[in-house]
């Protein structure tokens, strides 16, 4: 967001026009950028990443009946959409008002039960599909409207992303992680955050990176594979650690040091895992746990790195993720490939790799300072050359999470 007053201000005419009354709640969440720890999420291990400044505002006022009206002022063509308290499901043409909906069901599921409808607009900035996660920045921005709107003071931050996320599993239908939930809630400015997927226990590591910035590529490629790949995904790990558990069970291969059966992959260090693989006899699945047990390592040590300005580390850490989840995890695609390769081959470039769930979306460059609008002209122009797609660049990481505005 370049400018959130203005933008802010725009909406609130915006709102007054739509809905003749005046916003009487308005707030901000952010999309997000993993800056490393791909697909360690629902293998209970570590993730490492930022708020963007790019994210969805909602604003809102109760209204005197049970009726839910919502507009986002991106997609204008639907105008109003109406749904009441009394109907809390999911309906085929939803749109994104699932999304919306979904948040205020989870809410209600937890004891946090809206007394009202309410008149909700909505507005983001976070490109749709592209990995950088406007479904969270939506979820997240509806959770906290709603928390200021009917003084919920016991709803917690940390409690917001858990009901977004419970909205996206079981009211969407898609089985994502806590990632993407919990940053853009609990996200700090100057700051990316180690979280612990499996304990929630997270900690804010200050960005001490004077000499190198982060830049966002989008690739503007989106294979259709996405959802099934992606359950698929899911599937071969809780395979691969049912077949790990069950060795670990009857004595065949030693348990973890912890002398507890793991619950996720990313329990695992790599030399527990390397004992234990022999159990993986199919190359896939050997393939899929290295790269959940391997990419968690890579994470600790990438924050650890990061925390004193070991730029050049967290670069190399980066590169080895990106070849991770192309050879052994295979959720790359070609674009990303040749996106991340010309990066790579840059000098100046510490580190690029995709970022999200996979088969296209978002990169992220760790490149040194000055030269971002080289890294722009350079890495534009090639990627165009081999794809004949045209990149978009966004810039402006670490900032803050959700928050009233
Ligand atoms: P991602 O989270 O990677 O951006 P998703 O497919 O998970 O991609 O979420 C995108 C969906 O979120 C859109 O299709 C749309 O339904 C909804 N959405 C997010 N932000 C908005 C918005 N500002 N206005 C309308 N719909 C939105
Ligand atoms: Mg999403």
């Amino acid at each position: 967001m370049e400018n959130i007053r203005e933008k802010l201000a725009e909406l609130k005419n915006k709102y007054r026009e739509i809905y003749g009354n005046e916003a009487e709640a308005s707030v901000f969440a952010p999309g997000r950028v993993n800056l490393i720890g791909e697909h360690t999420d629902y293998n209970g291990g570590y993730v490492f990443p930022c708020a963007l400044s790019y994210g969805t505002f909602a604003l809102g006022r109760k209204r005197g009946d049970r009726k839910i009206r919502m507009y986002s002022d991106n997609v204008t063509r639907l105008g109003i959409m109406e749904s009441s308290l009394d109907d809390l499901k999911a309906y085929e043409n939803d749109h994104f008002t699932g999304y919306v909906k979904g948040v205020i069901w989870a809410a209600e599921e937890a004891g946090f039960v809206c007394s009202t409808g309410m008149d909700i607009l909505i507005w983001g900035d976070v490109p749709n599909g592209s990995g950088l996660s406007s479904s969270a920045a939506l979820e997240v921005s509806i959770g906290l409207l709603i928390k200021t709107m009917f003084s919920f003071d016991a709803m917690t931050q940390p409690q917001i992303a858990l009901l977004s996320q419970k909205a996206e599993n079981d009211f969407m239908g898609m089985q994502c992680g806590i990632m993407d939930q919990f940053i853009s809630a609990m996200g700090k400015d100057g700051h990316a955050l180690l979280l612990n997927t499996g304990t929630l226990q997270y900690q804010h590591i200050p960005l001490e990176i004077s000499g190198a910035e982060f830049v966002i590529v989008n690739s503007c490629v989106k294979h259709s594979l996405v959802g099934s790949a992606y359950n698929d995904r899911r599937n071969e790990c809780e395979t691969a650690l049912r077949l790990i558990r069950e060795a670990m069970q009857d004595g065949r291969i030693a348990m973890p040091a912890s002398g507890k059966l793991p619950e996720g992959l990313c329990e695992l260090t790599p030399a527990e895992f390397e004992a234990a693989a022999g159990v993986l006899q199919d190359q896939i699945l050997y393939a899929r746990a290295k790269h959940a047990v391997y990419e968690n390592d890579r994470t600790i040590r990438a924050a650890e790195a990061l925390s004193h300005g070991d730029t050049e580390l967290f670069g190399k850490l980066m590169r080895e993720s990106h070849a991770s989840m192309r050879d052994l995890y295979e959720v790359s695609c070609e674009e990303m490939d040749i996106l991340t390769d010309i990066a790579n081959a840059k000098d100046y470039v510490l580190g690029a790799r995709m970022t999200g769930g996979g088969f296209g979306g978002c990169s992220v460059n760790l490149i040194r300072k000055g030269y971002a609008e080289q890294f722009r002209k350079e890495v534009g122009e090639e990627y165009t050359a081999k794809t004949g797609k045209k990149p978009l660049f966004y810039a402006g990481i670490p900032c803050e999470g959700a928050r009233r505005v």
